[in-house]
């Protein structure tokens, strides 16, 4: 079937309401929010807004999915998630155009974004399939015991907007392969993604109430899932204010929390780096979702020896970046979420102008120059900020921005340092041709993942989390899935021998 999209109405192969129990189904109070396009401002669909009353009812039928889902085989399982991806990548250009349209990031990086969450799907394919029971020997030979893991319950998982497919996938495809169920509230900005992927698993034929999505009200489905007492891990991918209000109010309930927040990633470019190479992927990588991914490069630091070659290089692929129509395939950078995303970006730069930093890019003398159809766009232009320092509100902040304050270092110890002076611990790159020296560097930085020459160390394989601020609990690799099981013993003693040994 071929499947498309139009400006106007991004969707039209799958319905704008709740996803639950395998159908579709309106909010129950029949409420309905618009979906807006950031590049134009125009809204692109109407969605079902769901609130307390629709949770508490996805929970209960993910609850009774959950009964024969444990049980069901892990090479069913799997056979199911691997048809997941399979839909998935059928429908990546078409999925593709709903997140850019939704999102607002450039159309191939959107595509991009969907064999990323299908690689999870597949990922966790195989997980599920190995996963299995450990004997440990024990003292009394007529005892056999086992290791069993086990499925936590019912997932209750919250999504962002900036990653509205792939962050939904990571958590959706390691609940089930593991053998929950799972009930998703995605961001408000962008619900589309997530019933697309709903969609998918429908397709799929994964059993109803295995996937269920309801959108709409923050709060209110927020406490639904710390309320129903089925759900047993809460999942969520945020801000550390919002992360942090929600795990404590887990932790009251005994509910898992399951949190991965913001990032504040230090550059770090050493005097032996490859220069150019280093310029091409910090820019690729900070303009990455037009500057809103929590594993961006927040802060470049770089050794004071090169600062100022580097920079310059830096300097000149900034004046290349071509903000445009996400739509638009030249397109290199699209717009903000949202004008309030704008206002604070463009408060940030304006109090590091105020405490002494330089802006080389992104002056009001810089202006984007826009399409008309882009001008209620909510654009903010590629900056530079040079003689910046740690301490500064700037540095010490997510930006979520294309902005990018530039700080130096005398010597290796000193960028370990300033590196590690933030709260936040999710990621850092480090640039040397010298990898013994780059590594050195690595084993001392208190964050959860790594690229040394590598502005993507990010994988379906590979776990992915952060220390700090930055959260708990990992997704991707094995531990992905270990986070949604728990070790159950089985102990057998064969019958009629009675070793009544208390000591062991
Ligand atoms: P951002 O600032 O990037 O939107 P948030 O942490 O505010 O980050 O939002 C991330 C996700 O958490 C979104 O799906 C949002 O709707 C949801 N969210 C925000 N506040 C709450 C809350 N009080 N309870 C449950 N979910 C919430």
């Amino acid at each position: 079937m071929t499947r498309s999209t139009t400006i106007s109405g991004a969707v039209t192969w799958f319905p704008h309401q709740h996803f639950v129990n395998g159908d579709w189904v309106s909010a129950e109070k029949e409420d309905v929010r618009p979906v807006v396009n950031p590049a134009t401002g125009l809204a692109i669909a109407q969605v079902a807004w769901g609130h307390g009353r629709d949770t508490m009812t996805a929970i209960d039928y993910a609850h009774q999915a959950f009964t024969s889902w444990r049980r069901t085989s892990a090479t069913n399982r799997a056979t199911l998630l691997s048809r997941v991806f399979a839909v998935l990548m059928a429908n990546k250009s078409t999925i593709g155009r709903i997140i850019a349209l939704e999102n607002g990031k450039p159309i191939e990086q959107a595509a991009g974004e969907v064999d990323y969450a299908a690689s999870f799907f597949r990922w966790f394919s195989e997980q599920a399939r190995v996963l299995s029971e450990r004997a440990v020997s024990h003292p009394d030979p007529s005892t056999h015991t086992i290791v069993a893991q086990e499925p936590l319950g019912v997932v209750g998982a919250i999504t962002p907007w900036n990653f509205p497919l792939a962050q939904a996938a990571k958590k959706i495809s390691a609940a089930l392969a593991a053998g929950c169920t799972v009930v998703l509230k995605p961001a408000p900005e962008t619900p589309l993604s997530a019933l697309a992927l709903a969609w998918a698993c429908e397709e799929a034929g994964l059993p109803s109430g295995t996937v269920n999505v309801v959108h709409g009200d923050a709060e209110s489905i927020g406490k639904a899932m710390l309320e129903h007492t089925a759900v047993r891990c809460l999942s969520f991918t945020g801000s550390v204010k919002v992360g942090a209000e929600l795990a404590g109010k887990a932790a009251a309930k005994l509910k898992i929390p399951h949190l991965e927040l913001g990032g504040n990633a230090p550059f770090i470019v050493l005097d032996d780096a490859d220069l150019p190479f280093a310029a091409d992927q910090l820019v690729k990588l900070k303009i990455l979702t037009n500057g809103q991914t929590c594993v961006t490069a927040n802060r470049l630091l770089v050794h004071r020896k090169v600062a100022d070659v580097f920079t310059g290089m830096v300097l000149s692929r900034f004046q290349k970046i071509k903000v445009g129509d996400p739509l638009d395939p030249e397109t290199t950078l699209g717009p903000l979420i949202h004008q309030q995303a704008v206002e604070i970006a463009r408060n940030l730069v304006i109090s590091a102008v105020e405490d002494g930093a330089h802006c080389v890019f992104g002056r009001p003398e810089d202006p984007l120059e826009l399409d008309d159809h882009l001008q209620k766009g909510t654009f903010f232009p590629p900056t530079l900020l040079t003689h910046c320092k740690n301490s500064m509100q700037i540095a010490q902040t997510e930006i979520f921005a294309p902005v990018l304050p530039v700080i130096t270092f005398t010597d290796d110890d000193d960028a370990v340092a300033l590196a590690n002076d933030t709260s936040y611990g999710l990621a850092a790159y480090i640039y040397s041709q010298d990898t013994i020296r780059a590594n050195d560097i690595a084993s001392q930085l208190d964050v959860g993942i790594i690229g040394i020459n590598d502005m993507r160390p990010l994988r379906a394989e590979v776990p992915f989390g952060g220390v700090k601020e930055s959260g708990m609990g990992r997704e991707g690799g094995i531990e992905g899935l270990m986070d949604y099981l728990s070790a159950k013993t089985i102990s057998t003693h064969r019958h009629g021998v009675d070793t009544n040994n208390y000591a062991i």
